[in-house]
């Protein structure tokens, strides 16, 4: 059984993917790596835990032959509206960290990398609607860049190296189990907690802001295919498109109204505006669907009555 590190675990992809592999692989072969020394609830209950700093390569390599690793996924990143705030830290983390992770894997000659990418990597002159696999990468944001430069960088270690590398372009990720971690589309998060607590959220983005989206159960599902996907099969490697959903925030509005009619919404945009206005509506993941079959499960309406299902029982835990 292949054993896998997790890094950047505490995350909202890496808390839920960390315990679904725990799931499949079993829990002593699928290793947290945090940023704290110590943590508690599900990721320290059910399996292994280790400190990783992505941007400390001589640690990184301990932890990975302590283990025995085979397989890195490094969810290690500063997000978007973070990384606007500092430039620096989103460079050193994204860009230093992940060279780190590369060349330590080619070191230990580990088995497969798989580091996500982003819709981020597109930019204002990409086209919009159903932006193509291939398409123009110029993205606004220092988070955009180190994505695109990390696509390159992955698939130049495939190319060079000849190893396994493979990431995905996630579109905006909706889950109700850790909050988001400072990115542009935490705004579809945060009104299925306002509507459940308050009925009432104030949206950083306009009304008419469309962007792809998936619902974490699709997000862990993309990921893990993407992960048992047969290498020789692959085209690309580092970059593929993925979508399920695409809606603008009043239609988001609107599906939570279904189920909470008294939901009173009014949108402020802040700086986040500009960053969503520079990314796709819509994304053709038709490579992704012909290479590895990819398909995902959840729409709009689908996702909206689990999560709210989800955070009421959340709610409820909390009050008792
Ligand atoms: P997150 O911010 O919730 O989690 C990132 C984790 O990385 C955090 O636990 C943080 O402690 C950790 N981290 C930060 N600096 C580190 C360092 N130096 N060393 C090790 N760990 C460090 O992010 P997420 O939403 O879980 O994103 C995971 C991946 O998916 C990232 O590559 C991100 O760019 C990508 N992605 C996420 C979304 C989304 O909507 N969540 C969308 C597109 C792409």
């Amino acid at each position: 059984m292949s054993k896998i590190l997790v890094i950047g675990s505490a995350g909202q992809i890496g808390s839920e993917l960390t315990l679904k592999l725990r799931e499949i692989y079993g829990g002593d072969n699928v290793v947290a790596g945090i940023r704290k020394t110590s943590i508690s609830g599900p990721l320290a209950e059910t399996g292994p835990f280790n400190e990783v700093d992505v941007t400390d390569a001589k640690g990184l390599a301990i932890t990975l032959k302590k283990y025995r690793i085979d397989i890195i996924i490094n969810m290690a990143a500063i997000l978007s509206a973070t990384g606007e705030k500092d430039p620096m830290m989103a460079w050193n983390v994204n860009m230093n960290g992940l060279i780190n992770v590369l060349e330590v894997a080619r070191e230990l000659k580990i088995q497969q990398v798989l580091v996500p990418s982003s819709i981020a990597v597109f930019g204002p002159s990409t086209p919009a609607e159903n932006t193509p696999q291939e398409t123009v990468l110029k993205p606004a944001t220092i988070y955009g860049i180190t994505k695109v430069a990390g696509e390159l960088l992955g698939d130049y270690y495939v190319k060079k190296y000849g190893m396994d590398v493979r990431g995905l372009r996630y579109p905006g990720i909706i889950s109700h189990e850790t909050l988001p971690g400072g990115g542009t589309t935490d705004y579809a998060v945060e009104i299925f907690y306002e509507a459940v607590k308050n009925k009432k959220y104030t949206c950083f983005v306009n009304e008419a802001t469309r962007l792809p989206m998936m619902y974490m159960p699709d997000c862990l599902k993309s990921t893990i295919d993407l992960m048992h996907a047969d290498f020789n099969k692959l085209r690309h490697h580092c970059d593929f498109n993925v979508g399920a959903m695409s809606f603008s925030a009043g239609e988001l509005a609107a599906s939570v109204k279904k189920y909470i009619p008294g939901l009173e919404i009014d949108y402020q945009p802040d700086y986040r505006q500009a960053i969503a206005d520079s990314w796709p509506n819509s994304v053709d993941d038709s490579p992704a669907r012909e290479q590895w079959g990819w398909q995902p499960d959840y729409d709009l309406d689908a996702m909206t009555r689990d999560m709210l299902r989800a955070i009421r029982a959340k709610q409820k835990k909390e009050l008792i």
